[in-house]
């Protein structure tokens, strides 16, 4: 047998994936088609949101409390910071989703919080101006991860503890043979293992055609404006933020290596694709007006000139939570793809799941039914 492990795919999961699991002594191989780290799949940009009241699902609570702890592991073992608490900001109407959300996952955990009016917020944090009626959760451990220097930590921390991670070698298939380990075959050779890791991202569709429809590409665009008082925007007064305003749900950032204030919009202008390779990876002005008009509406003193825009892949299910299990024919397959737009701040988690997934039993001590392959609102056949 050439590997214990092999994982297709050295991005934001599969980078931590392959951490753990040559901490625990496996013989792994990590294979990603692109450069380490890269700006085609979905975690370039510089950094990404964490948060802990979870309007999604309070089910994500537990193990995002798990995330930090890994997250300031591998800042530790890195000797860098990736992870910067600004506190986090959840606003909407008071009776919307994304408020109601947030205030049942804070109080059901018990997180420390404060419920904030639009007005309120703009007091204390001078560069916002929501509307005055909105209500907030502000939560004060919130903040960023700061993802391509995470994956490049956790792949060093993988190759100290043993691992073989090649860049630039695509997989093009892999099947189980009849002894059940997993043969992969790459643009450059072919390997045997006795487990398999699928943590492809947006291509994950095209190694696991079940999941054609299932785990669909879509284009989303980030920008980065310069404030016209960037002191306004430094991690130390800005928190993050996922807002619902008239214009969509919006989520920001505060400037932070690039000179610019980040932010974005959920489901940008609604172009998905069958496959990653065909989605439009250029920004033309109309990227471009929707993010300012947003940012001069909500946030006007950051709407000072563009610093940057670049594109970037959601990867979505239909009930929008992530996948996260053992293949349904061949257990020794584990599927894992965290996206849907929110997938990032959990990968320090997901990587010490996919470990167990693919070790001993195969068993986890998370609680991770609700992401299974099986659960009815994927309608898989
Ligand atoms: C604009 C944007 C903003 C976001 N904001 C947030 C946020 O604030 N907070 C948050 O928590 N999440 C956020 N997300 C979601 C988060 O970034 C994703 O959930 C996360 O990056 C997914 O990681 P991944 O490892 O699944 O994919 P990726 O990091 O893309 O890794 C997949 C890797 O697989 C490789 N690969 C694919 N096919 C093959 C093959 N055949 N052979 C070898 N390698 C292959 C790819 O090249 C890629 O490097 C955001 C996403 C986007 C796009």
């Amino acid at each position: 047998m050439d590997f214990d492990v092999i994982i297709v795919g050295i991005g934001g999961m599969g980078s931590a994936a392959a951490w753990q699991l040559a901490r625990r002594g496996h013989r792994v191989l990590g294979l990603e088609r692109f450069d380490i780290p890269n700006a085609m799949g979905s975690s370039h940009g510089v950094t990404r949101i964490i948060r802990l009241p979870y309007y999604e699902d309070p089910r994500y609570v537990p193990l995002l409390l798990r995330a930090y702890e890994l997250w300031r592991e591998i800042e530790r073992l890195a000797g860098e910071q990736l992870l910067v608490i600004t506190g986090s900001i959840d606003a909407g109407p008071g009776d919307g989703e994304l408020f109601q959300g947030a205030l049942a996952s804070a109080r059901m955990h018990r997180l420390t919080h404060e419920v904030l009016s639009g007005t309120e917020i703009s007091e204390r944090f001078p560069a916002y101006r929501l509307p005055p009626a909105h209500r907030a959760i502000f939560q004060p451990e919130g903040g960023l991860v700061v993802s391509e220097g995470a994956i490049v930590a956790h792949v060093r921390a993988a190759q100290a503890a043993g691992a073989e991670i090649h860049g630039r070698e695509r997989v093009e298939a892999w099947e189980v043979a009849t002894d059940e380990s997993v043969v992969v075959i790459t643009d450059k050779a072919r390997y045997r293992a006795r487990r398999l890791v699928l943590a492809a991202g947006p291509w994950m569709n095209e190694l696991l055609p079940a999941l054609t429809t299932i785990a669909m590409p879509e284009r989303q665009v980030l920008a980065w404006l310069q404030p016209t008082r960037p002191e306004l925007f430094e991690p130390a007064r800005f928190p993050v933020f996922n807002v619902a305003v008239d214009e969509g749900r919006y989520y920001g950032l505060p400037v932070y290596r690039v000179p610019g204030f980040k932010f974005g919009r959920y489901h940008h202008r609604g172009e998905t694709v069958a496959h990653a390779d065909d989605l439009r990876r250029e920004v033309d002005g109309e990227d471009e007006r929707l993010l300012r008009s947003f940012a001069e509406r909500y946030f006007p003193d950051g709407a000072g000139p563009t610093m940057a825009l670049r594109v970037c892949m959601f990867t979505n299910t239909p009930d929008e939570h992530f996948i996260v299990d053992r293949h349904p024919q061949y257990s020794q397959v584990i599927v894992a793809s965290p996206c849907s737009g929110h997938g990032y701040k959990f990968a320090s988690v997901i990587g010490e799941i996919i470990a167990d997934l693919a070790s001993g039993n195969g068993s986890t001590r998370h609680e991770i039914d609700f992401l299974s392959l099986d659960r009815p609102e994927l309608k898989i056949r």
